[in-house]
């Protein structure tokens, strides 16, 4: 089973990179790692986390991964403390904050024996960054995981949040731009999917068929795709705006692909407000899709001629990384992590304006053989950038670097 799991990375990913990991991962043999968030399921942490863990066992870590959990009173804070290293102005009362100690307290206690004596923990995201505090005679190394779009965050959120970050012994960011004055090291890691995933496998061309069908598209007609939150930081009505522009000159069409709104009145309005641009217009669908529709946003990018993420603001864009991967070029927001993915001229085009998206959706349309060339550069950026394997070899060799210091030297055997 152990053997099993790293022989299907080292098909998706590659033998060489499968090796490297395991000689990474050698010195580290039987290193006691825990991670810990505040989700099982849900979001991207735990969506990595799920396949992170299973990856350094297989490595001959001995992994864990631990959720702490609270009242609505300590989410409801949580939620606060997000957005507000976001940049929004959020209120902090006292008696949340308070809330927020106390669980991380009980929480403390709760894992005292797993925390103590680890060799390296992983805190992500703020929800449980106050362990540290309940823990002055730790043994190991203690890492607060940052995933969140901490730019220009909120001061008063970020002067909270800083005092438990402090003592950590490192810390570790998505992008440079994300990072913050801290007293430790710093690293920076940008996310990756995994290959193997429901979102990610290979699809056989009948279910991709089979979905076009479903969702009444045309096979003959050139096809746009944006797969987001219904969200304005997303600009799905720029993107209508720029399929517009395209549709005057060339027939094409466009799907916007969404989850449910159910829970989030802001996102229930801007999904009314795509479906009233989109009105009259059957070559534009807008579908919202179940959260479990993994295989069908995998077959829909797989679909689609050009990919768009015309996004205002990003911290990361898992959507972008997944169409790449895919064979796909993007036209994407000059923002956030798409730049760190959507490399100018050679993966897609970064875009400001619809009438900027426009002119390089017409310009891929028009020009299949560079569509192409892009798509397959595209494929190989991610292949080599941002991959699961890629994610796990920084994290092994944050673990190993934040090892010296301690044992003077580390050995890393080639074989
Ligand atoms: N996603 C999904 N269903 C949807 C919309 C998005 O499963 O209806 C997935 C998408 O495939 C990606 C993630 O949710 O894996 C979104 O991550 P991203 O970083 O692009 O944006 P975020 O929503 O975190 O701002």
């Amino acid at each position: 089973m152990m053997a099993d799991i790293l022989d299907s990375y080292a098909q998706a990913a590659g033998q060489d990179v499968v090796d490297h990991l395991r000689q990474l991962a050698k010195p580290l043999a039987g290193a006691r790692v825990v991670h810990v968030n505040s989700t099982r399921e849900g979001g991207g942490v735990a969506e990595i986390l799920g396949k992170l863990i299973p990856l350094k066992r297989a490595l001959g870590i001995d992994a864990g991964w631990e959720v702490i959990t609270g009242g609505p009173g300590f989410y409801q804070l949580t939620k606060s403390l997000h957005n507000g290293l976001q940049g929004r102005a959020v209120p902090l009362p006292q008696h949340l904050l308070r809330e927020y100690e106390q669980v991380n307290a009980e929480n403390a206690e709760l894992l005292r024996g797993v925390l103590q004596d680890a060799d390296f923990v992983f805190i992500h995201d703020p929800q449980p960054a106050a362990l540290l505090s309940h823990f002055p005679d730790r043994k190991g190394i203690w890492i607060w995981r940052c995933h969140i779009d901490a730019q220009r965050p909120h001061r008063p959120t970020w002067r909270y949040v800083r005092q438990w970050v402090t003592p950590y012994d490192a810390s570790i960011f998505s992008l440079p731009e994300f990072a913050q004055p801290l007293p430790h090291r710093q690293f920076l890691v940008p996310p990756s999917i995994d290959p193997l995933s429901e979102k990610n496998i290979d699809l056989p061309e009948g279910e991709v068929a089979a979905v076009r069908q479903k969702h009444d598209l045309d096979p003959e007609l050139p096809m746009i795709l944006q797969v987001s939150r219904y969200d304005r930081f997303k600009d799905p009505l720029g993107v209508i705006a720029a399929y517009q522009l395209v549709a005057h000159h060339t027939p094409l069409q466009l799907v916007l692909a969404g989850g449910g709104a159910s829970d989030d009145p802001e996102a229930e309005a801007v999904l009314s407000e795509v479906r009233v641009a989109a009105e009259g217009d059957p070559r534009v669908k807008v579908l919202l899709l179940p959260p479990d529709a993994h295989r069908t946003i995998n077959a829909l990018q797989r679909a689609a001629d050009i990919v768009l993420q015309k996004s205002l603001r990003e911290g990361f864009g898992l959507t972008v990384t997944e169409a790449m991967w895919k064979g796909k070029p993007v036209i994407g927001g000059d923002t956030g992590g798409i730049r760190l993915q959507v490399v100018q001229h050679y993966t897609g085009f970064l875009v400001r304006t619809p009438e900027g998206a426009a002119l390089r959706v017409r310009y891929l349309l028009h020009r299949r053989d560079v569509l192409n060339m892009m798509g397959e550069r595209a494929h190989r950026f991610v292949w080599e950038n941002f991959l699961i394997t890629r994610h796990l070899r920084e994290y092994l060799a944050i673990m190993l670097g934040m090892r010296v210091g301690q044992t003077e030297r580390i050995e890393v055997g080639f074989d």
